[in-house]
């Protein structure tokens, strides 16, 4: 599906799915859980999800002769970290806008974990006190023109790498690459959970897998706590990189499924599930999870198996999407594991 889009590598290449055996004997075996390991996909500052969305990225960078990279996320935003990371590997300046979308107060919080490795790669942040919001922010098209002002070349990449047109053919990839691995296991996945926030890594997903039927296989947990808007923007996007692509087919209301029970008490803030959920994949599986993201859709997949949602027999793919740096941020939450 993606053979006319040029890619930039800065991922290892295929990503591996491991099987989570002590996981999903604690949860009562009827339910094979796996990992896809997106966390462990590239040596550019721990990697993750957006690394495989700016390989389709970086070639329209490239071309535009930029020489500074401009994004936007919260302060402990993994996305910026890793435009950081590109940034530096490219030879290119990285001006990153950090904005409070996180009501949490440890100490530390913007001197560690993800802010702590972009400062360290060389990125100009700039921390703002604005809010939450997935969309395109005032903050990042005056950080566009600054660049501009002074003398540079500015390529603007949104928040998540997400609202761009190529933003959806990451994704599209993964589902590919899991056929592929499919094809050697010699079964395939009866569902895939993501987590969800600004829209593109489910949305390059629910194409990929639309094309052998399982769109709405993919179960996304919502992770913004604002699910209508990021419906709305999956929705956009799948459309727009469904047509990209070629798919061939409409992409229907619902191929959508974004459960919205886990994302509490808010953006980037940990419940008691979700810390439990945390600490449940680490000491059984030594897996890291993160209180913003990867928690939360642990947290989910673990309600849901108890919940008997997955028929008996089901193998559940979990894609790991990275993210851990962030946990650093909240040490008083973990000060006693
Ligand atoms: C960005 C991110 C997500 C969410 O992906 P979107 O494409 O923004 O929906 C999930 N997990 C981690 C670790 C992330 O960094």
């Amino acid at each position: 599906m993606l053979d006319k889009f040029e890619r930039y590598p800065l991922t290892f290449g295929p990503t591996p799915i491991e099987k989570l055996s002590r996981l999903s004997e604690h949860l009562g075996g009827a339910v094979e859980l796996y990992a896809k390991r997106e966390d462990c996909n590239s040596g550019l500052a721990f990697g993750g999800n957006k690394v495989r969305k700016l390989e389709y990225i970086v070639p329209d960078a490239i071309a535009s002769n930029a020489d500074t990279l401009v994004t936007i996320g919260g302060v402990q935003s993994n996305h910026t970290r890793q435009v950081a990371a590109v940034a530096a590997k490219l030879g290119m300046k990285c001006r990153l806008v950090q904005e409070s979308w996180v009501p949490f107060e440890d100490a530390v919080y913007d001197r560690v974990g993800n802010i702590l490795m972009s400062r360290v790669m060389g990125a100009e942040i700039e921390l703002v006190d604005e809010g939450f919001d997935i969309g395109i922010r005032e903050s990042w098209e005056r950080a566009i023109e600054d660049v501009k002002a002074r003398g540079g070349k500015p390529y603007a990449i949104p928040a998540g790498a997400s609202v761009h047109r190529l933003g959806g053919l990451g994704y599209v990839g993964f589902a590919e690459e899991v056929r592929a691995q499919e094809e050697a296991l010699g079964f395939r996945f009866d569902y895939v959970i993501v987590c969800t926030v600004t829209g593109s890594t489910h949305a390059g997903m629910l194409v990929g897998f639309a094309k052998d039927g399982r769109a709405a296989r993919v179960v996304g947990i919502d992770a913004s706590g604002t699910p209508a808007q990021t419906r709305a923007q999956v929705m956009e996007i799948a459309r727009n990189t469904a047509e990209l692509v070629a798919l061939g087919r409409e992409i229907a209301d619902d191929d959508l499924v974004l459960l919205e029970d886990y994302a509490y008490p808010a953006y980037g803030v940990p419940s008691a599930e979700t810390n439990d959920a945390i600490r449940l994949a680490a000491r059984t599986e030594g897996m890291m999870t993160d209180p913003v993201y990867e928690g939360k859709s642990m947290q989910g997949m673990i309600d849901l198996v108890r919940k008997g949602y997955f028929p008996s027999g089901s193998r559940v793919l979990y894609a790991h999407l990275g993210g851990v740096p962030a946990i650093n941020g909240y040490s008083y939450v973990y000060r006693n594991g």
